[in-house]
């Protein structure tokens, strides 16, 4: 389930594997088989036989550039499975997009509802879902400044502003209940209840969390020690004070935190 520094690090991988070839193909099977799923296969056929001209990523929004083709937009974010291997891959039945690049690289995305998730964008598309997304914290250097304003109007439990998409993009559960630990800060807070002081911390710690985790591959053990979600897994237990975390139900539902060190 990919939030923004995992769709950070296959977009690396998708420009070291797959920058400048040729896709040799593409396999799009729908899950309902109707007129929208049929448009986009007969659409995603003409990308067949073009070379890959740019990769770039947004939030949890990957764009593949295709020469004179337009641009092939990708969201991971949430209940997706991503593959992205050399190979053999089983393209699943319904619900999959497969891409085959030159030399063997494969990309498989499997996913409920996958044509939602994967739009061809040409000079005329909409791109109204995009414009709405709020600043991507690893290539705004200013993200803390930026988002202050707006995290001052939201009302919600603070985790929840966190995950939201047009307040900041590409946040999921698990980074932002890192940067709330990371922050000292209950994740069903409410915003308006911070202190000038946490929102600053939070603010802070934001971007950092994010770029530590694009730096550590995204996998547990190579976090610092002093991180959450080294334990997720793992025993539970809060890696400053040695107490077990607790998950939350209600608002929050799912957030995982430590009820002596957040508060
Ligand atoms: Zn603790």
């Amino acid at each position: 389930m990919p939030e923004l520094p995992e769709t950070e690090l296959i977009a690396e991988k998708l420009r070291s594997a797959a920058l400048n070839k040729r896709l040799e193909d593409i396999a799009f099977k729908g899950g309902r088989g109707n007129e929208q799923e049929e448009a986009l296969a007969s659409a995603l056929a003409r990308l067949q036989g073009c070379r890959i001209t740019d990769v770039a990523r947004y939030g949890t929004f990957l764009f593949l550039e295709f020469e004179e083709q337009g641009i092939l937009s990708l969201n991971l974010a949430g209940e997706v499975d991503v593959q992205l291997q050399r190979g053999r891959l089983d393209l699943p039945e319904h619900n999959a997009l497969l891409l085959r690049c030159q030399g063997g690289f494969q990309l498989l995305l499997s996913a409920p509802n996958l044509v939602a998730r994967v739009r061809l964008l040409d000079e005329e598309a909409d791109v109204d879902y995009l414009t709405k997304l709020g600043p991507d914290p690893l290539l705004d250097s200013e993200v803390a400044t930026h988002l202050a304003p707006a995290l001052g109007r939201r009302r919600t439990h603070v985790r929840a502003a966190l995950m939201q998409d047009n307040l900041v993009a590409g946040i999921g559960p698990t980074w932002a209940d890192e940067i709330l630990f990371q922050s000292r800060i209950r994740p069903d807070r409410l915003v308006p209840e911070l202190t000038p002081q946490e929102r600053e911390r939070l603010l802070k710690n934001l971007p950092k969390v994010l770029d530590r985790a694009v730096r550590c591959q995204a996998k547990p053990n190579l976090l610092p020690q002093n991180f959450l979600t080294r334990h997720r897994h793992d025993d539970q237990l809060c890696p400053i004070c040695g107490g077990p975390l607790e998950t939350l139900e209600g608002g929050s539902k799912g957030a995982l935190f430590c009820p002596k060190c957040q508060v």
